[in-house]
């Protein structure tokens, strides 16, 4: 599985608010997501987002934060 900053994600559970699309804003030990509709935060491991994520989607604005495209691979 591959993760860039800005990736959409598809989680499997909606979040409180009834969204489950989320935007990677952090990508490190944890995985930092944006909320897409109340914009909270959340810090998840990698191997609790691996267990919740549905989906990741590159979008035209997914790079590391040198601007440069960098993958991470979550195993
Ligand atoms: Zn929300």
């Amino acid at each position: 599985m591959e993760i860039w900053l800005n990736d959409a994600v598809t989680m499997k559970k909606p979040h409180a608010c009834g969204t489950n699309q989320w935007r990677v804003v952090r990508i490190g030990a944890d995985i930092g997501l944006i909320c897409n509709s109340c914009h909270r935060r959340l810090l998840l491991s990698r191997s609790d987002f691996i267990k919740k994520v549905k989906k990741i989607k590159h979008t035209p604005d997914s790079h590391d934060t040198s601007g440069q495209v960098i993958i991470n691979r979550l195993e």
